[in-house]
């Protein structure tokens, strides 16, 4: 699959459409997840061109990769969700029901979010 420079997260990332941002620097963004599924639900992208997880992981620079989960440790600060806790879930591929073909994290708290395994 070759990733679209037109789905919708890359013209968020554009600024072609709006999105609720809760946290932005040159090589990463998270907002507000526009169905939310639990009181704070936002998606965290990062800035490069990647159709999932294993995509990211793969071809990303080893520096992007790094500041990327490192900089998801400021975003659970911002959202003051360290202590009540949080849950981070990517979906990659058809069997996860993928949507949005840039990757994403998915960042749910402000509940107790239940087992999901
Ligand atoms: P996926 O199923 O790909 O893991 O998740 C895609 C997520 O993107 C869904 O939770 C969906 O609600 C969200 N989403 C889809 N379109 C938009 C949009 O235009 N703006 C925002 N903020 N979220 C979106």
């Amino acid at each position: 699959m070759i990733y679209d420079n037109n789905n919708i997260f890359a013209k968020i990332i554009k600024g072609e459409i709006p999105a609720n941002k809760i946290y932005e620097d040159e090589h990463i963004l998270a907002f507000k997840d526009i169905n939310p599924l639990a009181p704070i639900h936002v998606l965290i992208i990062p800035k490069f061109s990647a159709i999932s997880y294993s995509d990211f992981v793969k071809n990303a620079p080893d520096e992007l990769l790094i500041n990327f989960f490192r900089k998801i440790e400021h975003i659970i600060d911002l959202l003051k969700v360290r202590d009540s806790g949080y849950r981070l879930i990517t979906n990659d591929g058809d069997d996860a029901n993928q949507e949005v073909k840039h990757f994403h994290l998915h960042l749910l708290a402000g509940v107790n979010l239940g087992k999901i395994i």
